[in-house]
């Protein structure tokens, strides 16, 4: 795993991210005090039987970080380096990505500290169904709804429905989204983030009036989100110049077949040695000459170490975090446009919330439906932070962390503070 530095604390990087748009607002400070902390959180230590017989204990975490505007949404992360601290972040950003894109849900995220890299398939299937029953009492369709995100998927949502359902003694598919289409999952769910990170690049590039035509991408993180965004805003005419994953990147100047690079990372692991491309490292790839950097990796891809070397017009923020509060005062002086994660990735949560109203109704959309009213969603989002900030002149980060805490603001002071 190659990181540009140590690993700023997330829940801090979050904390600072809030009071710097928080200025902004006229909120109370008790209500100030409120949004910066988490709403609840559980930490689990369980066994799960491993394939050779022995025992093994993981560590799992599950954070609800507002429920003012709705049930808790975010996704389940499985890494080594999961801490409570990054799960508090990831939980308080799914409270703003949904206030951005005015879907009524709040905020919540769950990791598990594990190698799922070294681990079998059964394994993983016992460790999934283990911590789903070590947090059920409190996820569920009404309350908390998880998700996919680095390292699990669509089956460790089945797994997840499965063993809730089984509890429950019926079917609930509504308690995950990101599942199989074949068990009540959304068209369209797959794509939807890599979709959303192309709608908003889009947009910035028409607004900064940048040609699609001759536009050039580098992709750090050729995953769920890294991979489809690399494929679509290739097939709205950009060209795809470099990508990479854990092990490093591969670099063509000319451009690379995305599809194709896809079929090679299924084949053998990694993007490293696809045909005709210098390989370059992570670090090396981040500052390549472009005008759309997408980070779709981890957090603190871009710091001050790195930021000043960024060569991109706009980045487009794939993954969660990825720029330190540092990194982005240098990016902004420097004039680069930020399309910041809660923004530019929110596709994957805006498709979670479709996928969950289908469920709710047994009423199924076609993948046409789908996308189209994702690029609604996704459009007027980006429009309505591109308009904050133009009228109060800061970044877009802070433009969409002025909307998020505003209506996540105005939702809990109508309801209320009980008793
Ligand atoms: P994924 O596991 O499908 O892919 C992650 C990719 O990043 C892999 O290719 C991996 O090899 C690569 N990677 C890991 N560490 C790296 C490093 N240090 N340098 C370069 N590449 C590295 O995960 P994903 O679902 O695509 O998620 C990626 C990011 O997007 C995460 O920050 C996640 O929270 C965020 N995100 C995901 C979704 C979603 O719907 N999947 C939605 C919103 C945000």
């Amino acid at each position: 795993m190659q990181r540009n530095t140590v690993k700023k604390n997330p829940f801090e990087m979050a904390q600072r991210q809030f009071d710097n748009a928080a200025k902004y607002l006229d909120l109370k400070e008790g209500i100030k005090a409120k949004l910066r902390v988490p709403k609840r959180e559980l930490t689990v230590y369980f066994p799960v039987k491993m394939d050779d017989g022995s025992i093994q204990m993981f560590t799992g975490h599950r954070v609800q970080h507002s429920l003012a505007r709705g049930p808790a949404k975010g996704g389940i992360r499985y890494h080594p380096d999961v801490t409570l601290d990054e799960v508090r972040a990831l939980a308080m950003w799914m409270t703003w990505k949904c206030a951005v894109v005015n879907i009524p849900y709040g905020g919540a995220k769950g990791g598990v500290v594990c190698n799922p890299k070294e681990m079998s398939q059964r394994e993983l299937e016992r460790l999934t169904r283990r911590f789903t029953s070590e947090i059920i009492m409190l996820i569920g369709p009404e309350s908390d709804i998880p998700a996919p995100d680095v390292n699990t998927n669509a089956q460790t949502m089945a797994w997840i429905m499965d063993t809730y359902s089984m509890t429950k003694g019926y079917s609930v598919p509504a308690v995950v989204t990101g599942k199989p289409v074949e068990i009540g999952g959304s068209l369209g769910r797959r794509e939807a983030t890599g979709r959303g990170v192309m709608f908003t690049t889009r947009e910035a590039l028409k607004h900064l009036g940048i040609p699609i035509e001759g536009t050039r991408v580098v992709v750090q993180g050729f995953g769920n989100v890294g991979a489809i965004g690399a494929e679509l805003l290739e097939e709205i005419g950009c060209t795809v110049i470099a990508v990479s994953d854990s092990r490093g990147g591969i670099y063509n100047p000319k451009g690379l077949n995305v599809k194709d690079v896809i079929r090679h990372k299924a084949e053998t692991g990694t993007v490293v040695g696809y045909p005709g491309t210098d390989t370059v490292t992570n670090e090396e790839l981040l500052e390549l000459d472009c005008e759309v950097l997408v980070p779709a990796a981890l957090e603190n891809a871009i710091t001050e170490k790195n930021a000043d070397r960024i060569k991109a017009r706009i980045i487009a923020e794939g993954a969660n975090g990825p720029t330190t509060p540092e990194a982005d005062e240098i990016l902004f002086d420097k004039g680069a446009f930020v399309i910041p994660d809660i923004l530019a990735n929110a596709g994957g949560v805006t498709v979670s919330y479709f996928e969950w109203v289908q469920g709710l109704q047994n009423f199924f959309w076609s993948e046409e439906e789908v996308n189209k009213n994702l690029g609604k969603i996704m459009v007027k989002a980006f429009q309505d932070v591109l308009a904050i900030s133009q009228k109060k002149k800061v970044n877009m980060r802070i433009a969409a962390y002025i909307l998020a805490i505003d209506r996540v603001a105005t939702a809990t002071l109508l309801r209320g503070i009980y008793p």
